[in-house]
């Protein structure tokens, strides 16, 4: 492209690139000239790193699904029922009463004690730490600002929830991912070898998103035992504790002290809207939160107020009945998908993470969406695009629909 420069640096310079002209900006000994466009001084105003944020995977499949008229939608990762009307008048009570100002940044000092004494009685820890965060996905993003610093290297188990990777690289930490294909267990033997001297972190998830795998006690077990051997912290993200239907669901924080425990109450009591959720750690970790509830006043201030006073009774409310709901649609769905599909039963959570048909996980979901039904390449989750998600938190009609319809796929 010719360029033509016709004054020298140190004043505007006027450049002709084809058809677009340029004026640049050189003040004297400048290595970089500001680029003046039709009078506007162009600057990048977006921040480097947001280059290492890319949302486009999700966003295509809203943009494939966005002319569908009432499809069947497979793709939510929330509870298809309502919050229980006794949790909706404590929110409502705790408005009218006047809970609606700033509570404490670790978060309304009744709440934090329950939080406390549940976990007291699950783990035997006196004094736990405790924060409320706007929902899990806030104490994620307070645990790894408080913690990773550019470079420091995060085992994460692949397939993950997305919010990890994102945020671990937006902060200038690498992941590194240990594959749990096929069978999604928990690979403790892998996450071994992968620790490195920069290790800063490993995250599990269970039980899990996007899998619905739970990982065995035994695995859980082990992987304290490789932790604990080489002081390495563990995030456990716990926000589906109450969604196991097979057998109670193993927290590491019961074998290892050094975990950050992520909880929320988001899908338990379909709140998701209500942006609750709760960091606890043992007491030795209580500096690593201490500078969580720091970047929290700086940056959420807190929980909602009168969501967290809501909360309190969300302690004493049984959710069997959904749970026992739930574990009915595992049950159909996967009954109605083992003969045609590969997959894994999933033991908690809300999802399944199934083989794609000629293992295109993005090529089915188009396929699926053509034919109306909504759900997520596996390439979301994962640096692989093998599988896709389904979430069986939809009504037994829609689920029927849907998974009648992926068989006629194949
Ligand atoms: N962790 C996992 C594994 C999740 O699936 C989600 C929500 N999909 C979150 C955290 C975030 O939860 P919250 O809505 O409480 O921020």
């Amino acid at each position: 492209m010719p360029i033509r420069q016709r004054k020298s640096t140190g004043n505007p310079v006027e450049i002709n690139l084809t058809n677009v002209r340029l004026l640049l900006l050189c003040p004297e000994n400048s290595q970089n000239p500001e680029i003046l466009v039709k009078g506007t001084r162009m600057k990048d105003i977006i921040a480097d790193r947001m280059r290492f944020i890319d949302a486009s995977g999700i966003r295509k499949v809203f943009a494939l699904a966005a002319d569908l008229k009432d499809p069947v939608n497979l793709s939510i990762g929330q509870p298809d029922f309502d919050v229980p009307e006794k949790l909706k008048e404590s929110a409502k009570k705790a408005i009218d009463q006047g809970w609606n100002k700033y509570s404490q940044t670790a978060g309304d000092n009744e709440l934090r004690t329950k939080i406390a004494q549940k976990i007291q009685e699950e783990f035997g820890w006196e004094n736990p730490g405790t924060l409320v965060t706007n929902g899990v996905s806030g104490g994620l993003l307070l645990t790894f600002m408080a913690l990773i610093n550019p470079g420091d290297e995060v085992i994460i188990p692949d397939p993950y929830f997305v919010i990890y990777k994102h945020v671990v690289n937006l902060l200038g930490g690498k992941c590194v991912f240990v594959d749990t294909y096929p069978d999604f267990q928990l690979p403790v033997e892998k996450i071994s070898d992968a620790i490195t001297e920069k290790t800063k972190l490993i995250i599990i998830n269970s039980p899990n998103n996007p899998t619905g795998i739970v990982f065995s006690d035994e695995s859980i077990k082990a992987l304290a035992e490789v932790a604990a051997k080489k002081n390495i912290a563990v995030m456990s993200d716990e926000i589906y504790e109450h969604f196991c239907y097979d057998k109670s669901c193993t927290s590491i924080a019961q074998y290892y002290d050094k975990t950050i425990l992520m909880r929320g109450f988001g899908k338990s009591y379909a709140m998701t809207g209500w942006r609750l959720g709760y960091v606890a750690v043992h007491e030795s970790m209580k500096n690593a939160l201490e500078e969580m509830t720091k970047i929290q006043q700086y940056t959420f201030v807190c929980a909602p107020t009168p969501f967290q006073r809501a909360a309190m009774a969300a302690f004493d409310y049984d959710v069997n009945e959904f749970v026992r709901a739930y574990k009915r649609k595992r049950d159909f769905v996967y009954e109605s998908l083992k003969d045609t599909f590969e997959l894994v039963r999933p033991g908690g959570a809300f999802y399944f993470f199934v083989k794609a048909p000629g293992g295109d996980g993005t090529a089915f979901v188009q396929k699926a969406i053509k034919n109306n039904v909504l759900i997520i390449p596996g390439n979301v989750f994962s640096e692989k695009d093998t599988h896709f998600r389904i979430s069986f938190a939809a009504s037994d009609d829609k689920l029927k629909q849907g998974v009648d319809i992926l068989c006629d796929l194949v």
